[in-house]
């Protein structure tokens, strides 16, 4: 009787009615239609209304369906107990039919705005904790993902292993590829880490996971994008560090195919971090710090390296502090650092047509610092602007104080930075510091491979204004970088220095080789040969014998100072390059 008058009720309204005869038969009826609401009568067959209203509700599908149960009874308890079960409101019999159509219509209504705000709530959520471009957990979700496993792990005793992968020249490919096609990338990179990882172990990473409940015994890994080119792994309960680096070197050989975007086939590497706590610190500050840490080292390293955190990392980055404070220091003062010169040997004259010039920093404690050392600090800390400054000043102050005895004919090479080149202001004041010099002397710029592969249309106008104004261009460390032939032909360079670790390799298998094609493909596009790091009578006799334009080393002289410089600036060289004796 109270299903047929709810029938006619609710049909009247333009609802659809799906009834069942007793409790049981309910809740299949409710798994299988999914209503989008339920109206349940206590007092049925078998199960009652109470029942499965507590059942629908412990059905995840049932969660949010508004339920509304008709009870007999007025009293208290039993509307309490509705309330227990989970019933969203009650009538009590006899029932107000005329009424009840409206009653749903509300319920539905309001369970439908709830819907509404869950769902926007769910999409909050997701753009809070989820990085929308490769859907991976973002830095927020990775930093709670750090913080629970390192809180269980105090609990249980276990440790927390975590991997951190930095995409070796990220910036460079992106600029390259352009925003588009860099995402594309980074897409395919996340995929390529994430299906490795699956098959290795469970990986918790999707948004669509709401409790990360594991069933297998295996490893259990957690995959966030914390940063643009970052990528870490949470190694649930990890056994040793061998079993981080193996995880470490499954997503290198992962990466290790190229990755095909639109039709250009790219490889990338990763270097990797790794660190592990309690051990290597047991905060996520101090974790996250060291495999950090662990990863710039594996990038200095030469990239696509694994590293593990060790202590001396941490001496490293104190020494690095250490250095960069007194750097700072020593800008103000000036004093500290000076310029040295070294020859450059023409092999056909042997006379001294050039002269690199490298800075020296001589501190009164901790002695003469290597320039390999504190550029990198220089240019990490900014202090690369100030530093390449006073080298300009510094060499142009030398040239002037040397007057005659620093021969016009011979050019003065200068190292810059890519940072320094960086500056929108740069070619002015480049004239600006050289002014007493850049009309005497032919100037020349050392830079590195780096300079032209990044952001090559702005760069490729600047260094166009440099040549123009009477500045030659050379390519520092020639083939150690991302040697692309093509901007030798499109970059108006004069210069290749071939670098000291292929001059080392001559007269070894494959030395001679390489140093071979470089001479000929400069001498075929017009370009002057520079080698650096000349030792040996051997090397400089093959150099000169195939045609290298200039040759710089000890075996002609270390780097002097201005007063020695000018000393052999007029000498000739001919008997030390071992030609013609
Ligand atoms: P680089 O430009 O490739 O400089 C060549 C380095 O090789 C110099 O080291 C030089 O002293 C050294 N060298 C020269 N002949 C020989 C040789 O026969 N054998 C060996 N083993 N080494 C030789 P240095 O002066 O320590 O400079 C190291 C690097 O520091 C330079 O590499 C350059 O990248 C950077 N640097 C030096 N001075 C400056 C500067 O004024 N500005 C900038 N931005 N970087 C500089
Ligand atoms: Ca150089
Ligand atoms: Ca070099």
């Amino acid at each position: 009787m109270v299903r047929l008058l709810a029938r006619e009720c609710l049909e009247e309204a333009g609802m659809r009615v799906v009834e069942a005869e007793d409790g049981n038969q309910a809740l299949d009826v409710f798994a299988l239609q999914q209503p989008d609401l339920v109206f349940l009568d206590v007092d049925m067959p078998g199960k009652n209304g109470f029942q499965v209203c507590e059942e629908i509700r412990a059905n995840p599908l049932g969660k949010n369906v508004p339920v509304l149960i008709a009870t007999g009874a007025d009293d208290k308890e039993s509307i309490d107990r509705g309330f227990q079960v989970g019933a969203t409101q009650y009538k009590t019999k006899p029932v107000n039919w005329p009424l009840l159509s409206r009653d749903v219509r509300y319920m539905l209504r309001a369970a439908k705005a709830f819907l509404d705000i869950k769902a926007q709530e769910n999409k909050l959520r997701y753009f809070a904790y989820f990085d929308h471009l490769t859907e991976l957990p973002n830095r927020r979700s990775f930093s709670e993902q750090l913080h629970r496993n390192l809180l269980a792990g105090q609990e249980t005793g276990r440790q927390t292993g975590l991997i951190i992968l930095g995409i070796d020249h990220f910036k460079r490919i992106n600029d390259s590829l352009g925003y588009e096609r860099g995402d594309q990338l980074l897409r395919n990179i996340a995929d390529r880490i994430h299906g490795c990882l699956a098959s290795m172990g469970h990986v918790i990473s999707d948004h669509t996971h709401e409790d990360d409940i594991v069933h297998d015994e295996g490893l259990v890994l957690e995959l966030a994008r914390p940063g643009g080119d970052e990528f870490s792994v949470i190694v649930r309960d990890a056994v040793d560090e061998q079993q981080l680096e193996a995880v470490g070197l499954e997503i290198l050989k992962a990466l290790a195919e190229p990755i095909t975007i639109s039709s250009q086939h790219l490889v990338v590497t990763p270097s990797v971090g790794i660190a592990m706590s309690p051990g290597h610190g047991d905060t996520p500050e101090s974790l996250l710090r060291n495999a950090d840490a662990a990863m710039h080292a594996a990038k200095s390293d030469g990239r696509g390296q694994i590293r593990h955190y060790d202590e001396s990392l941490n001496r490293d980055a104190a020494e690095k502090v250490l250095l960069e404070t007194e750097l700072r220091a020593a800008l103000e003062l000036g004093e500290q650092i000076f310029m040295v010169y070294q020859p450059q040997i023409d092999t056909r004259t042997g006379d001294v047509a050039g002269v690199e010039a490298l800075v020296r920093w001589n501190h009164p404690e901790l002695g003469n610092i290597s320039p390999v050392k504190f550029i990198p600090v220089a240019e990490s800390s900014g202090l690369i602007i100030a530093l390449g400054d006073l080298i300009l000043r510094k060499v142009n102050d030398d040239a002037v104080s040397a007057g005659e005895n620093f021969p016009d004919s011979v050019a003065i090479s200068i190292n810059l930075s890519p940072i320094q080149f960086t500056q929108s202001d740069f070619v002015t004041k480049l004239r600006e510091t050289l002014k007493d010099i850049d009309s005497r002397f032919k100037i020349e710029l050392e830079l590195t491979e780096g300079v032209l592969m990044s952001d090559a249309s702005t760069n490729l106008s600047k260094l166009k204004e440099l040549k123009a104004i009477g500045f030659d261009l050379a390519i520092d460390d020639f083939g150690t970088g991302y040697s692309s032939l093509s901007y030798l032909r499109n970059f108006p360079i004069d210069t290749l220095k071939i670098d000291r670790s292929f001059v080392v390799d001559l007269g070894n298998e494959g030395g001679d080789g390489i140093v071979k094609a470089i001479l000929s493909l400069s001498n075929a596009l017009g370009l002057r040969t520079v080698a650096e790091g000349v030792e040996t009578v051997e090397q400089s006799r093959f150099l000169c014998e195939n045609g290298c334009t200039l040759i710089q080393g000890y075996l002609l002289a270390k780097p002097l100072t201005i007063e020695d410089f000018v000393k052999v600036a007029k000498n000739n060289f001919t008997h030390q390059l071992g030609i013609r004796s």
